[in-house]
């Protein structure tokens, strides 16, 4: 894969276009045998300012299947550094695309985030506007203790092919790192605020 490595990060110099591409065909593809989603990563500068100073971010950063740039302090940063990255390519980007390519190939989708008004509006809207995407599962992001056992429980019965994450950056990415080997979707991301953006 074609990156650009800043402040130890690299990124992907994929445009949205092929990055959309490049998760469709995990969506379409089996299940990994490895344990865990193919993990994307949209990374801001704040990430990659706290991914230096914090070694636990560090490893989930470096465990990431893929890292797009999320911002466009990256774009520059990497223009700075003699390099190109076409875009920013953000989650919200990402995940409208998805459900939009869903009208010629549906998956699974397994909702996690947001307060419940929002989560369940949001996924309302997703299952009228993209009828392609079948609703597995919803959680609003505000669960913990059994809820939170209940929950990863779910996700790794029901198989989803995507799984989305809106518990805010960096909690999203923490979040699918821990549990990643019981998180049996084939692809998984944390989408920031997207679901309150769906919602309106
Ligand atoms: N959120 C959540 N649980 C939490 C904290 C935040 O579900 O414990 C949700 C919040 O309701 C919002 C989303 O995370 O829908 C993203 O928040 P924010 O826009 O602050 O995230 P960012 O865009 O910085 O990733």
């Amino acid at each position: 894969m074609d990156s650009v490595k800043i402040l130890g990060v690299p990124f992907s110099k994929m445009t949205l276009s092929d990055t959309v591409k490049l998760l469709q065909g995990e969506l379409a593809g089996e299940h990994r045998s490895q344990p865990g989603p193919f993990h994307l990563i949209t990374a801001n500068p704040e990430i990659v300012m706290a991914a230096k100073q914090q070694p636990e971010l560090r490893r989930i950063v470096d465990a990431a299947d893929l890292i797009t740039p999320d911002g466009i302090g990256v774009v520059l940063a990497a223009k700075w550094q003699g390099t190109q990255i076409p875009e920013r390519v953000t989650g919200y980007d990402l995940l409208i695309r998805l459900l939009e390519g869903a009208a010629t190939r549906g998956f699974s989708l397994y909702v996690v985030g947001a307060d419940e008004e929002t989560n369940a509006k949001a996924v309302g809207i997703i299952e009228a506007k993209y009828p392609g995407v079948e609703i597995v599962g919803r959680q609003n992001g505000y669960f913990k203790g059994a809820q939170e056992e209940e929950l990863v429980a779910d996700i790794e019965r029901k198989r989803p092919d995507l799984l989305i994450v809106a518990l805010g950056a960096p909690n999203a990415e923490r979040w699918i790192y821990k549990h990643k080997s019981r998180l049996s979707a084939k692809v998984a991301f944390g989408v920031g605020g997207s679901l309150d953006v769906i919602a309106g």
